[in-house]
């Protein structure tokens, strides 16, 4: 544990359609991609290189076969794992990470179904799927499968490596019942917020898969692996809102920042083998409780949003910039 691979991380950009509101007000599409994983700024002379980029044709689906099902795959075989979105508010990382059910389903949907076809397919091990879903806003950790389970705190396991204590974890058999808890968990976090799309955009959500394994036959160990699929909070700096951002709305910003940029440093430090300089998972909740995740032979899927319209210029260069900084090759 502890060990830094640059292999097990991997790191996208995906580039969104322009919206009805960019295309009205007469936004133009500046970025655009090059090949297979280069971004390029259409009339300067900026250009970016990740794992992959996808463009605003990309269906989800694709996303998930190129960076979803190699994480999922690691868990069942007792691996922990992360699937993030990066990007400011109204990129498109709900769009990604959740979707549309039936439509356009996104990568926590699509993983879950994966998740199950595999198990079903296994032979030779039995398995335990209990799932988990939580909000980190303000610092504080909140059960979104049970509103009344608020502030919960973190402690050290032996078994996971770090656990939230009290935490409401469903035992399922099915993706249909992880389902009804996403829909449950969705629904709490409505009704827990007076405006749910600010709340939305200022808290990480977590909905966490815990694969329990082992073998049918002798007395092997139970494997213990947790797959972690993220929605960050919008990673927008505080001055887009202007000057008037009310101080409820600056202990916010303070918290995401200071989160979003811890989660930047770990990760950077992970992908940096040459810098043995410590890596500060204490400096925040949401890496603090992925640390046994981010580490060791974990598997690491990033997927940083945009918007390719010129009015967002400034937050894209710092999404792109944070993707960069992600996969320091
Ligand atoms: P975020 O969660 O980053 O705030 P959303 O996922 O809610 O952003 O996306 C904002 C809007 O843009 C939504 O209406 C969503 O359906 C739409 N959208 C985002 N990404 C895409 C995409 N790749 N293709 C089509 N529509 C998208
Ligand atoms: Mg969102």
């Amino acid at each position: 544990m502890g060990e830094r691979t640059i292999e097990n991380i991997s790191v996208s950009v995906r580039i969104r359609p322009l919206n009805q509101r960019e295309l009205t007000s007469g936004g133009e599409k500046i970025w655009e991609k090059v090949g297979e994983s280069e971004i390029k700024e259409k009339a300067g002379a900026r250009s970016f290189a990740y794992d992959r980029v996808y463009s605003e044709n990309t269906e989800t689906g694709e996303i998930f076969e190129y960076q979803g099902v190699q994480v999922i795959e690691k868990c069942i075989a007792g691996f922990n794992g992360c699937i993030f979105c990066y990007g400011q508010t109204g990129s498109g990382k709900t769009h990604t990470m959740h979707g549309i059910r039936k439509t356009n389903p996104g990568l926590v949907p699509l993983s879950i179904d994966h998740i199950f076809s595999m198990i079903q397919r296994s032979s030779g091990k039995e398995f335990l799927i209990r799932c988990a879903y939580i909000e980190i806003y303000n610092e504080s950790i909140n059960d979104l499968l049970n509103p009344n389970l608020l502030n919960l705190q973190l402690a050290e396991d032996k078994r996971s490596g770090i656990k939230i204590v009290g935490v409401t974890e469903e035992v399922c058999t099915s993706s249909h019942q992880v389902n009804s808890l996403l829909a449950m968990g969705e629904k709490h976090r409505i009704t827990a917020s007076t405006n749910f799309n600010q709340r939305s955009s200022r808290s990480h959500s977590i909905f966490r898969v815990i694969v329990e394994s082992k073998n049918t036959s002798g007395k092997s160990d139970v494997a213990i692996a947790a797959l972690n699929l993220i929605d960050l909070a919008g990673s927008e700096s505080a001055d887009v809102h202007g000057p008037s951002a009310s101080s409820a709305r600056s202990k916010e910003m303070k918290y995401i920042n200071r989160s979003l940029l811890t989660l930047g440093t770990v990760i950077m430090r992970l992908s940096d083998k040459k810098n043995s300089a410590p890596i500060p998972y204490r400096d925040s909740k949401l890496t603090r409780l992925l640390q046994p995740a981010l580490e060791g032979d974990s598997k690491v899927s990033i997927v940083c949003n945009i918007s390719s319209c010129n009015d967002a210029y400034d937050e894209t260069l710092s999404t792109l910039k944070f993707a960069q900084r992600a996969k320091k090759i």
